[in-house]
């Protein structure tokens, strides 16, 4: 695998203009594809052309719209790549569609494509692995290789669509990658797949998932954005939470759930936590109540209604953790526990539970055998 350090020096500079353009085309957002365009000595009305077929994932070359010679400048200015499917697994037991997809430096990703009854879901990744980590994630035991482009979380919805033939109605930033600590180019895609002449999923419709980074919490609040946040909060104290998730040692439960409450009452939406149960470490009956006194004294100032939503997740078994969940009784005496304090609870139903779909284990396999391929 190499590590092509092009992708990441993500602008190239237009000659003319002087202007900075990201270089991988769908990082591009229509008003940059038109100027890039008109730098090129095309029309303004190319980018009406160019966009949307770019954001249903046709190659400019492919494109029938536009001569082969605009096409070949496109391509000589910006990086025209999609991410490849280089492997994909289809649940039998539910239709979950995961891929490893493949960028343009070699290196893989995952994607997963979730079929519910309110629609289609995309969970995708925002960074090749992880430095956050935590203990029960297959994502984070290489470290972490570099940030995703916006076009390259982008091309994920884009690929995934295009394969499936499926429609996108919902997209969770739940994959591989802490999306916090890639920023600016989160932030420039939930703009991209937004854009009304592209994909245009409305904010609503969009999660993101921390691991509890209260900078970029605060940083995204003041965005305005109307997108869920969902914390991985997994432990009630800072010991056990520090133990499992090192993030908590930068910033503490406290801080971060207050960083929570301020989310939602700057942008009023409603704030997910997830809680990975992990038999011997945070899922006695006692763990469930403290949790739900940590909840409510954190984010129920004066017997007001801050909406606790606590989505409980058997840990998925990574060979490399030997971390193991707990009983399906201990899991039920642990939501009923937290319910009977006023926080509603749910266990998530696992989805694609023959094709490995949770976090960061198909690439973690796809790199355990090409190493040894390599070897
Ligand atoms: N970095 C972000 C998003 C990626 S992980 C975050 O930490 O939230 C998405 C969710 O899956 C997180 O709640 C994470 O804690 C959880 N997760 C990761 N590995 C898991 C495993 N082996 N079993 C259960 N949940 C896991």
């Amino acid at each position: 695998m190499t590590n092509n350090p092009e992708i990441e020096a993500k602008n190239i500079k237009d000659a003319v203009s002087g202007r900075q353009f990201p270089s991988d085309i769908l990082s591009l957002t229509f008003d940059e594809l038109t100027d890039l365009l008109t730098s090129l000595g095309e029309p303004k009305y190319r980018a009406g052309q160019i966009f949307p077929q770019l954001h249903r994932g046709i190659t400019p070359d492919k494109m029938t719209n536009i001569s082969g010679s605009t096409a070949e400048k496109l391509k000589s200015a910006v990086l025209c790549h999609f991410p490849s499917v280089e492997k994909k697994l289809v649940s039998a037991v539910d239709g979950t569609i995961k891929y490893l997809l493949g960028l343009a430096d070699g290196n893989c990703i995952e994607t997963v494509l979730m079929k519910y009854k309110h629609g289609n879901t995309v969970c995708v990744s925002s960074q090749v692995g992880c430095r956050m980590g935590c203990a029960f994630c297959a994502s984070t035991i290489g470290g972490k290789i570099r940030d995703l482009t916006a076009g390259e979380i982008l091309g994920q919805v884009i690929t995934a669509a295009a394969d499936s033939g499926e429609r996108v109605d919902n997209i969770v930033m739940m994959g591989i990658g802490e999306p916090l600590d890639n920023y600016d180019n989160v932030v420039r895609f939930l703009r991209l797949v937004n854009d009304p002449h592209g994909i245009c999923i409305g904010y609503r419709h969009i999660s993101l998932s921390t691991c509890g980074h209260v900078d970029g919490i605060r940083r995204l609040a003041a965005e305005g954005f109307p997108i869920t946040l969902s914390l991985s909060l997994h432990a009630h104290d800072d010991e056990t939470r520090s133990r499992i998730m090192p993030v908590n040692r930068r910033w503490g439960i406290n801080e971060v759930l207050a960083a929570c409450r301020d989310y939602w009452e700057k942008n009023g939406r409603r704030i997910s936590f997830e809680y990975t149960l992990i038999n011997g470490q945070n899922c006695t009956r006692h763990d469930a109540v403290l949790l739900a006194q940590k909840l409510n004294s954190a984010l129920r100032r004066n017997g007001d209604s801050f909406p606790i939503h606590v989505n409980l997740i058997p840990v998925n078994a990574v060979k490399e953790t030997g971390l193991m969940p707990p009983s399906g009784d201990d899991i039920e005496d642990f939501r009923r526990e937290l319910e009977r304090r006023g926080i509603r609870a749910t266990v998530r139903r696992r989805l694609g539970p023959d094709i490995n779909a949770s976090c960061g284990q198909l690439r973690r396999r796809h790199t355990v055998e090409e190493t040894k391929k390599a070897d």
